[in-house]
């Protein structure tokens, strides 16, 4: 047997790798400052991300996201990502990255044909830094634009926060009206031991939608939000003002936490240590990497069915779990 089938009847057909955990921002809900970061030996190489990445294609993936860390940090991340391409040419490619330091890839990631999530939690150059620890807005959002105004296919998530970014809802989703952006509100995901999560940061998406609500007409779209799989898992909506215009991209909310689409989930990661980790809420992990090194990609093989074997739903996991829900901070995982 080669498919990824899980014990729930999932196909795993997505693959979220992070290439490194170092990032260049630290946002206060994702890391902290002084967070050690995994030794560089420790790393997968390129090429070897290569290998398991052919391997699960052939096994059934057919979506891949880079994240991190922030996968633009890692030096030759863009040369990485033109040989994915040459090696996939169908592969769903998708990106996700704080914006910082793309500016010289635009171009780059339209040849390549890279769909592109872009974190930005807030529209406010203080608070941006405040949130991120570096004064970097604008760059943000010159190379926000430049992407919007090449046709890169763009998504915007902001990681709400009660009392942080609350305010900043009407700003950050009017991008959705300018632009055919889809701006996505996450729910607050408690990851990680010592994260900085609170019932009062929390701002649960019911509550987000009723604040969008006061500044606009929702208007669902049925149709996109049947397809899971191409939408991921964002709820989304048209918005409309008061004058009657329609927004050019959707207003979406993502509540992993109040309503977690874990039953659907078709995900695997592979982490920039090479472990690889079924689910975002359990802190299972496969390592892969001194398998690779030592036995080669045949082996590897049957780590990864042995993985998925035991993917949970997850909803359980985090149903059990009354603060942090895993060891680890977003970062080390990638998202
Ligand atoms: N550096 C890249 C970026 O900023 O998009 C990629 C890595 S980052 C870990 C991936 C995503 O995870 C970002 O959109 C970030 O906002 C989100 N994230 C991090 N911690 C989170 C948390 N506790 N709850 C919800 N989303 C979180």
């Amino acid at each position: 047997m080669n498919e990824l089938i899980d014990a729930h009847g999932r196909a795993i057909r997505y693959l979220r790798v992070s290439v490194t955990d170092r990032c260049n921002l630290s946002c206060r809900y994702c890391r902290d400052k002084d967070m050690p970061f995994i030794p560089h030996d420790s790393i997968l190489r390129f090429e070897e991300m290569e290998d398991i990445i052919g391997l699960m294609v052939g096994m059934g993936v057919s979506k891949l996201r880079f994240t991190g860390g922030e996968p633009f940090a890692r030096k030759g991340f863009i040369g990485f990502l033109r040989r994915i391409r040459e090696a996939h040419p169908h592969i769903d490619l998708r990106i996700t990255t704080n914006g910082t330091l793309l500016g010289p890839h635009v171009e780059e990631l339209k040849e390549l044909g890279a769909l592109v999530n872009l974190s930005l939690d807030s529209l406010d150059r203080e608070r941006f830094a405040a949130i991120t620890g570096k004064d970097l807005l604008p760059e943000v959002l010159e190379n926000l634009h430049r992407m919007a105004e090449l046709g890169i296919p763009l998504k915007v998530n902001a990681v709400a926060m009660r009392g942080q970014n609350e305010a900043e809802l009407p700003a950050l989703a009017a991008l959705a009206m300018d632009h055919a952006i889809d701006v996505r509100f996450i729910e607050f995901m408690p990851m990680g031991e010592d994260s900085i999560w609170s019932d009062a940061l929390f701002w649960p998406a019911a509550d987000i939608l009723a604040a969008a609500r006061e500044h606009w007409d929702l208007l669902p779209c049925d149709e996109l939000n049947r397809n899971a799989e191409e939408r991921g898992p964002a709820k989304l909506w048209k918005l409309k003002d008061g004058e009657g215009r329609l927004s050019k991209g959707h207003f979406g909310l993502i509540s992993s936490v109040t309503h977690s689409f874990c039953t659907s989930c078709n995900r695997l990661r592979l982490t920039a240590d090479g472990q690889i980790r079924t689910c975002l809420y359990d802190d299972r992990e496969w390592a892969v990497r001194d398998i690779l090194r030592k036995d080669g990609l045949e082996a590897v093989r049957r780590v990864i069915l042995d993985a998925v074997a035991s993917k949970p739903i997850g909803s359980e996991i985090l149903a059990r779990s009354s603060g942090p829900v895993a060891k680890k901070r977003m970062s080390a995982i990638g998202g």
